[in-house]
């Protein structure tokens, strides 16, 4: 620990001092332990799959197997390698961000039309699962952003709200002009957030059932590294949600 001895506070600049360096040195502390518990839940993140892979792989060799069987191994073995791969590729994005390297290009947008071909590549998954997704964008705002980027926010919005959406119900995509500002809403009926687990959400690693996540496949970075991405660009995120109604995130940018 960064443990600091110091004089007893006075109410001068020595008292001022020695409490300044009291708050770095718990800081530090905090920082400490926090990625200490980040590295324990990422080795975890990763020692899962592994475990799959290897003892799926252990069995797979076996003889005795039919060619069904031994498919049937494989294809876990191929979901629990892309597991590991989906983990290192948002680790990867994280870090480049911590170093400040992840590298923003920005170029005029037409809202609409960018927003109506992501909506084209995720329709289909919508579909196969009976949910149904819609679009309503109606401005022709210009937005200044960085189109893979922003891409990858709006991907992972919706890939959570399929995730937590049962069949039947809707998903929808808004975009609004108020002023000068364009709003992006993503709105989903599905499970919805517990009110104690909002605060949360965009923190690294978070999940609100831990139990769940391995059926669903998510490990708590998305929604961290779509809040850094909107940051980058001088956005805003914020959500709001209600329990079995459903769950609303809203992204504002300023306009060109
Ligand atoms: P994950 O990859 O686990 O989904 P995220 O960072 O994207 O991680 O989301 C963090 C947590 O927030 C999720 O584990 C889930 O509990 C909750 N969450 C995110 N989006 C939704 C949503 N649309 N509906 C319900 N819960 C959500």
């Amino acid at each position: 620990d960064f443990s600091v001895s110091l004089p007893k506070a006075s109410n001068d600049e020595i008292g001022e001092l020695s409490s300044s360096i009291q708050t770095l040195a718990n800081d530090l502390n905090y920082l400490k332990k926090e990625r200490t518990e980040f590295l324990a839940s990422i080795s975890h993140e990763i020692r899962t799959p592994l475990t799959y892979i290897k003892g799926y792989t252990d069995i797979a060799r076996r003889d005795s197997l039919s060619e069904k069987e031994r498919l049937n191994y494989l294809n876990i073995i191929y979901e629990e390698s892309n597991h590991v791969g989906d983990l290192l590729k948002e680790l990867f994005d994280l870090a480049k961000m911590d170093q400040n390297t992840f590298s923003i290009s920005k170029e005029k947008v037409k809202i609409c039309s960018f927003i109506h071909s992501i909506y084209h590549k995720m329709k289909p998954a919508f579909d196969s699962k009976g949910v149904n997704l819609v679009l309503d964008c109606k401005i022709t705002a210009i937005v200044n952003i960085d189109p893979n980027r922003f891409e990858q926010v709006l991907l992972n919005l919706l890939d959570n709200a399929l995730k937590y959406s049962d069949i039947n119900s809707l998903t929808k995509i808004e975009i609004t002009n108020e002023k000068n500002f364009i709003s992006i809403f993503v709105k989903d009926q599905g499970t919805g957030i517990p009110d104690e687990d909002l605060p949360y959400i965009f923190d690294r690693l978070y999940r609100v059932d831990k139990s769940r996540s391995r059926l669903t496949g998510g490990f708590g970075l998305g929604l961290s590294i779509v809040k850094e991405i909107v940051d980058a660009h001088g956005g805003t995120i914020s959500v709001e949600s209600r329990i079995d109604k459903g769950t609303c995130f809203k992204i504002t940018l300023k306009g060109q």
